[in-house]
């Protein structure tokens, strides 16, 4: 257990010896091939995937490897995921595998200390790290600084299309399409539309999962981030590399650093436990974890706080009132602002070099900071 990662036996990455999968999958097509080789190898009976359905996300309870092909790529809405699988389940008990975003496995662990068929259930939780989702007319604005008018002149295609990291799409009638690079779509959604309680989630790495998966976001690479915080996971994984579905290798220190794994612990669980206390402080309601602010907020980590409360300040101040109703008449004004919230604080003017530059200092001083 790594204090601020989560219970970890190892971590990887890989990609599926499928090159459609890999060509089409979110990042290196793991999750995918994964939970094909699980149905091949009848290790569970059935899985859980989300594909689409009239433009939006819908949960699958299937054991059939078209479907799961079909279901590939990762859905950046609010899912119902458990008012599919639990009704489902409690009728006929199975032995799945599913993928889930943190919030919804919170659910499914929950659900289960509850309803006694839903044990009999589980074989393995294929955790995916989760940024954030966004409320459905994050599209339309994306639609809107491409000078589209969606719903109405297209339909929505896919959050990802196309090689890594992909681009959202939109088709017209005549079959023609019109794509915007992830990030900038990323720049509209995440601080614009992002739900509220994803501001205040901490679990970015889906501690509860047998696996927790992600992109690796640095050098632009099509592997799927793994890490296995269970046996059962870690078994699986095993099972599947000598199936040869996919090809993996240990991450070294070095890419553990530069990717996901520590970067979502800085993105989102210490932002999360300090925009909870601070809410807490000021009577306003917050929700409650079980993580401990005074181990995990130490030091160095304690400076960057007030950056992280103002994030959240500025955001929503943005989203209010005569603020938001400009932004969503001014689509590439909403994008450039988007981008500035987004990557706050590292688009204060100088804030970077004067971090580089305390960084030395203190260095030089021979403190110990923490990178
Ligand atoms: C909402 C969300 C936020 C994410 N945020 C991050 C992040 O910040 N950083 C990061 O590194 N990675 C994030 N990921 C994970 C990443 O996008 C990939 O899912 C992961 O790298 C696995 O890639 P893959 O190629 O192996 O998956 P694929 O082979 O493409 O398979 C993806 C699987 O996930 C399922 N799925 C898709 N959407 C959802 C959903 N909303 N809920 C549950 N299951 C779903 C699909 O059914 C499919 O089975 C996020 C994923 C989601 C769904
Ligand atoms: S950030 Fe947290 S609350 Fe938001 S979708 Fe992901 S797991 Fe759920």
């Amino acid at each position: 257990m790594v204090q601020d990662r989560g219970p970890t036996r190892l971590y990887l990455m890989g990609h599926s010896t499928d090159p459609e999968i890999r060509q089409k999958s979110a990042s290196g097509g793991v999750a995918t091939s994964l939970l094909l080789h699980l149905l091949e190898t009848r290790q569970v009976d059935e899985v859980a995937v989300i594909g689409m359905d009239n433009e939006r996300p819908v949960a699958r309870l299937t054991g059939d490897p078209q479907v799961v092909r079909d279901s590939m790529m990762s859905k950046y809405g609010p899912v119902p995921m458990l008012a599919t699988l639990i009704p489902e389940l409690r009728k006929r008990p199975r032995r799945i595998a599913m993928t889930v975003t943190p919030c919804q496995l919170g659910g499914w662990v929950r659900a289960t200390e509850r309803i006694a068929k839903l044990r009999e259930s589980t074989v393995l939780a294929l955790g995916l790290f989760c940024g954030q989702i966004q409320s459905y007319d994050s599209i339309t604005s994306i639609a809107a600084t491409l000078g589209i008018q969606y719903p109405g002149e297209a339909k929505f295609k896919a959050w990802r299309d196309g090689p890594y990291p992909g681009s959202a799409s939109f088709e017209f009638l005549d079959g023609t399409t019109v794509e915007k690079p992830l990030y900038a779509c990323l720049d509209v959604a995440v601080p614009h539309f992002s739900l509220h309680r994803c501001f205040l989630c901490p679990d970015g790495g889906n501690w509860l999962a047998d696996i927790t998966m992600g992109d690796i976001h640095h050098g632009g690479i099509d592997e799927t981030v793994i890490v296995c915080r269970t046996l059962k996971g870690q078994l699986a994984i095993k099972s599947a590399q000598m199936s040869d579905m996919i090809q993996i290798q240990e991450l070294t220190l070095a890419q553990v650093e530069e990717c996901v794994i520590k970067g979502i612990t800085r993105s989102k669980l210490l932002p999360a436990i300090a925009r909870n206390a601070w809410l807490k402080e000021r009577g306003d309601a917050a929700p409650e974890f079980d993580y401990d602010p005074a181990t995990l907020l130490q030091r160095f980590i304690k400076r960057l706080v007030p950056f992280w409360i103002w994030k959240y300040r500025l955001t929503f101040w943005a989203r209010t009132g005569w603020r938001r109703r400009f932004l969503l008449n001014h689509p590439a004004t909403m994008e450039k602002t988007g981008h500035f919230l987004y990557y706050f604080p590292a688009t204060i003017p100088g804030y970077t070099v004067a971090i580089k530059a305390a960084k030395l200092f203190l260095q030089m001083l021979g403190t110990n900071v923490r990178k």
